[in-house]
Order: C-alpha cells, then sequence, then structure tokens
C-alpha cells in the first residue's frame, strides 16, 4: 500500500501541475538576494510618487548608464544606448542587440501612472473658514479608501510668464501633509444608507489645505487669500496658474515591510511601478543582448492609455521607427518579428475574499511572476489573447533560466475584469503577452507585494531580454 501510495506521489509530480511557494524552490541565497533587490525598489516606490517623478528617477539612472537620445541618420551600432524622454511624462530605454533589426525588438512595457487625486482647473476654494482643494480621481479608485490617510501633493504648474515650477510637498520630514476628511461615525447614519460604491462621492474628495485668515479687520475670503500669498511666495503663482498645472494628491508615506517576517512590501503604487522597475533594472543587466531590446514606461494606462503619452498612441512605433529607418527598415518589418513582455500587476489571491477568484487560475503571493495569457471582461473582451506559440515560447524561456511562473486570470468569468497595454502592443503586429507581479489590495492607497514575485520578476524579464 504505501509503495502504491509512492508511485502515485512521484507519477503526480510527473504529470500534475503544482506552484509550490517560492521560498521552497529558492535558494537561501537567492532569497537574500531577493530582499537586497527589493531594497532599491523600496527606495524607488517611495521617491517614485507620480509618473513624472519616475521618468526623472529613472532618465537620470539611465544618462548615467551612458543612454542617449537617438541622434538621427546616424545608423545604430550593437551596444548603442537610446533613450526617448516623451514629455517627461513617459519613457522609452533601448540596447541595440547585435541581430539585425529585421529580426525583432525585444520589448518590456509597464506603465508608471497610478491611481490619484488629481486638482481640478480651478481647485482652491474657502468654505466656514477652511481652504480646500477640489478633486477630480484618477483611475479605478475606491473612493473611501482616499479619506483620512495623509496625502503629498506633486506636479508642475506652468505661470503666466510660461515658466515651469516642479512641486513636491509633504514627503519629507517636517513637511506639512494634506488630508480628505470624512465623516464621524456618530453623525453618518445618511451616509450608511448610501451604496459602497457611493459612500465617498467624487465631489466629496475635498483635499484640506489650510485654516488661518490673512489677517486684515474686514474682508471675505481671507483664509483662501492667505494660502494663495503663501503659494505665491514660495512658488510665485497666482490662482489663474493652477489652470496651467498638474498637481496630483497621493499617499504621502514611505514603502514599508509587512509582516513579521517582512516577506512583503506595503506601499502606494505598486501598480505598476513594481513591474516598471524590474523592466529598468533587467534592461541595465542585460549588458550587449543579441535583439535589441527596449523597457518602455507609459503613461494613462489607468485611463485608458488615450493620449500622446499613453500606448495607444504611436509613440513606442514612431520611437521603433526613427532607429529602424536609420538601419534601413520599415518599421512594420521590424514590428511584426518583435515580441513583447506585457508587464503589469495581477490580482493576486486574497484569503479573507476568495469568492470573486477561481482558485484554479487566480495568481497568488509568493508563487512568482504571473503569466496571463489573457485580460479582458466578459467573453474576453478588450483582450490581445497570447497564442499557444508564444505562450509556450515564454513558459520555455522562464523554465530554463529557474524564473519562477505561475499562471493568472483575473477575477472569475463573470466577476469583472480589466486590461492594459498589452492590446495596444499587439495591435501593432507584435507577439506580447501579459506578466507580472500579484498585488493584495490594488489600487488602494496602500497596496501589499511580495519580495519573492517582485524579484523574480526582474529575472523574468532579464530572462527574456537575453533569450
Ligand atoms: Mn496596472
Ligand atoms: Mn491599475
Amino acid at each position: 500500500m504505501s509503495e502504491e501510495k509512492s508511485r502515485a506521489d512521484a507519477l503526480k509530480e510527473e504529470l500534475f501541475l503544482d506552484f509550490k511557494n517560492a521560498a521552497l524552490r529558492m535558494e537561501s541565497d537567492e532569497v537574500a538576494e531577493a530582499d537586497r533587490y527589493c531594497g532599491g525598489y523600496k527606495d524607488f516606490i517611495t521617491r517614485c510618487k507620480t509618473e513624472r517623478e519616475t521618468v526623472s528617477y529613472v532618465a537620470d539612472l539611465a544618462e548615467k548608464a551612458g543612454f542617449r537620445p537617438l541622434k538621427k541618420g546616424s545608423a545604430c551600432r550593437a551596444g548603442d544606448k537610446i533613450l526617448l524622454n516623451n514629455r517627461g511624462k513617459a519613457l522609452i530605454l533601448a540596447v541595440i542587440g547585435e541581430k539585425d533589426l529585421s529580426e525583432g525588438v525585444r520589448i518590456a512595457a509597464a506603465h508608471i501612472d497610478a491611481p490619484r487625486l488629481d486638482m481640478k482647473p480651478s481647485p482652491l476654494y474657502e468654505d466656514s473658514d477652511l481652504a480646500l482643494l477640489k478633486t477630480h480621481y484618477y483611475g479605478g479608485i475606491k473612493k473611501y479608501q482616499w479619506t483620512a490617510v495623509p496625502l503629498s501633493i506633486h506636479g508642475v504648474i506652468v505661470k503666466k510668464n510660461g515658466e515651469t515650477v516642479t512641486v513636491s510637498i509633504g514627503e519629507k520630514e517636517g513637511e506639512p501633509r494634506f488630508v480628505v476628511n470624512d465623516l464621524l461615525p456618530h453623525l453618518d447614519g445618511e451616509m450608511r444608507k448610501r451604496n459602497a460604491s457611493e459612500a465617498i462621492k467624487g465631489e466629496e474628495l475635498n483635499i484640506l489645505v489650510g485654516s488661518r485668515p490673512f489677517r486684515s479687520d474686514k474682508g471675505s475670503e481671507l483664509v483662501k487669500l492667505q494660502i494663495l500669498k503663501l503659494l505665491n511666495e514660495k512658488f510665485g503663482i497666482i490662482e489663474e496658474d493652477f489652470l496651467s498645472a498638474e498637481l496630483e494628491a497621493v499617499p504621502a508615506y514611505p514603502a514599508v515591510d509587512i509582516g513579521f517576517d517582512a516577506s512583503l512590501i506595503g506601499a502606494y503604487g505598486h501598480d505598476d511601478r513594481v513591474c516598471a522597475y524590474p523592466c529598468v533594472t533587467a534592461l541595465l543587466a542585460c549588458g550587449k543582448p543579441l535583439y535589441t531590446t527596449l523597457a518602455v514606461l507609459s503613461d494613462k494606462e489607468e485611463t485608458g492609455s488615450d493620449g500622446n503619452t499613453g500606448l495607444a498612441s504611436s509613440f513606442l512605433a514612431d520611437f521603433i521607427g526613427d532607429f529602424a529607418a536609420d538601419s534601413g527598415f520599415s518599421t512594420r518589418e521590424v514590428l511584426r518579428h518583435s515580441s513583447c513582455l506585457s508587464a503589469d500587476v495581477n490580482a493576486a489571491f486574497d484569503p479573507t475574499f476568495p469568492s470573486v477568484h477561481d482558485k484554479l487560475n487566480a495568481a497568488y503571493i509568493n508563487k512568482g511572476i504571473v503569466l496571463t495569457k489573457y485580460t479582458g471582461a466578459r467573453g474576453k473582451s478588450g483582450t490581445s489573447d497570447a497564442s499557444a506559440e508564444f505562450t509556450g515560447h515564454i513558459r520555455k524561456v522562464f523554465n530554463d533560466a529557474g524564473v519562477i511562473w505561475q499562471t493568472g486570470e483575473l477575477g472569475k468569468v463573470d466577476e469583472g475584469g480589466g486590461g492594459t497595454v498589452a492590446k495596444y502592443i499587439a495591435n501593432l503586429g507584435v507577439d506580447t503577452i501579459d506578466v507580472g507581479v500579484p498585488v493584495l489590495s490594488m489600487h488602494s492607497p496602500f497596496e501589499v507585494v511580495s519580495k519573492l514575485d517582485v524579484y523574480m520578476t526582474h529575472k523574468a524579464v532579464l530572462a527574456f531580454y537575453s533569450a
């Protein structure tokens, strides 16, 4: 009987799909390497709270590593490092490979925008001796999660004279923070009757920014006046300048370890900077690749990828076209032989809310990078759905490189769904598949990921670039 059982176990091992916890599959020195790698990630995610800050952080890193804007008319040579900064909000890094561009390029694409509260064009007002800013939320948020959380304000203001001021208030020690107030439970009887999605309404996401009036015997709106006076002294702005500004309120705290074992990282904005960072570190680590490799950091994914910094626009194809033309190839010739990892987070199975997942096809914390064959909603609407052939190829690349990976679907078939930039790149003729880090509390002000999964994403992208 016992022999019978062990034969069954052996056969199971051979035939069954079994995704074990990465901590049981990795050597202890690789676990230590993963923890070290995540120290760098925590610094990155703490400093990069917006798409603009991410572009400037990565562009700095890339320039130090020798990346330069493309010089028109100069044919690229293997090992050349090219950088495209798209309006300070999206970025492409490329390393020219040894093979002809006609054999295609390797693209890893992630997005660097994240859900947040944007200031309205005319945001500042005073009510009952308090100064507040009106916001318009960006991306899919559960609005009630954004109250009673310390916020910082980041962005740019273009002044009347055309000068641009960069703003970041509320991150450094000693700087004030901001907050959206909530109603106390003692008085929220009416509010409790609202649907959860309406618990806090869009027009209630007003940020408290001050309470002391400008000293004067008479006059109205003296608190607002005092705030504008302070802003004028600090940044030289007037109220009209808010119109030509992009100011984003985001959670003001740094990334921290989570758990007694410190195995997880809690932070704002993992989606999708937790995939952007590995795309960049893998590109910087890939040396002289065989194929030309690209790391694409895009903006506007959370609002549908539209606009000239989003991947529904032509900026990626145009970039490839520019250096393809200099080497005598057409953009299409390059694109149709190219492949792409669309790196974006997936929902991690949460044992507190098991009903929204198909357990067999859910992604789990600590089981490695998630290979998502398709995203979309309902009958696979809005997805590029990677082919069996390309999925098989990527699976082999990951297996050959010792990458720990798992499969994942974004929730049960009828539960909802979502999509990312994959389809826009696939629509260019590029073989594309979704991969990414599983996340708990996705789109909340404090998302959670596992260190081993983040590290495996770096390892996976590096394997893809090197294959
Ligand atoms: Mn995302
Ligand atoms: Mn998202």
